[in-house]
Order: structure tokens, then sequence, then C-alpha cells
């Protein structure tokens, strides 16, 4: 079962969770404190979506534990904005998230089922 982001990033994640298994990197998280920059808001446009994640960007670039965020997000399928990563991006990558929703719903449901060219 996956770990929530807010888990990691607090330190309240159980054993053997991405993040708990190799010491304190979370500690050193340049996000903590700033997760409303990471996940989507209820309804969020796509414009203030796009904002959102240049701010978290600009975080994540400078961000001693990028190597090691980077890697729980992707091998904990998770959601939201993760080192400089979106979900689409990871789903590009083939990090795909379990339970796809809006964007990554549609896109995953596009690769499964190849458009008709035949019209
Ligand atoms: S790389 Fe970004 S999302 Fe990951 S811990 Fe650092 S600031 Fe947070």
């Amino acid at each position: 079962m996956a770990t929530s982001p807010l888990q990691l990033l607090d330190g309240t994640a159980g054993a053997g969770a991405p993040g708990s298994s190799n010491g304190d990197w979370k500690m050193h998280a340049a996000c903590r404190g700033r997760l409303e920059l990471f996940f989507a808001r209820k309804a969020e446009r796509p414009q203030a979506r796009i904002r959102r994640q240049e701010k978290a960007k600009r975080l994540c670039d400078g961000c001693p534990v990028l190597d090691e965020c980077r890697t729980a997000a992707r091998n904990n399928r998770e959601y939201g904005y993760w080192a400089g990563e979106s979900e689409e991006d990871r789903h590009l990558l083939g990090f795909r998230v379990t339970a796809p929703i809006g964007v990554r719903a549609r896109a995953a449901d596009r690769e499964e089922k190849p458009q008709d060219r035949s019209a």
C-alpha cells in the first residue's frame, strides 16, 4: 500500500515505506512546510497547476535530497509533484499510479485503446 507523501515528508511513514529504510532523507526536504505546492487543490485550473508546479520545481531544483525523493516517488507510484516530476512525467517514464484519475486516466485509456485510424 502506498504511503502518503505527507507521511513521507513529515516523518510519520511506517516501517518499510519508501524513505523510512534509508535514513533521514525526508528530514532534509526543501519542501517541508510547503506541501501546498506539491498537490493539486480541488478543481485546480490548468494555468494554476502550471504556476504551482513551477514554484515547486524551483524548490526541488535546490533540494539536497532530490535523487532520493525521485526514486521514492517513482518506486512508490506516488501522486503529486515530486522531485521535479509530475504524475504525468512519471507515467510517461513507466511509473504509473495504481488508480489514475483525470488526465492520467484518459492518457492511460488512450494507450490501452489505440485510436481507430480506419475512418
Ligand atoms: S525534491 Fe522536491 S518534492 Fe522532493 S523532497 Fe525535495 S523539495 Fe520536496
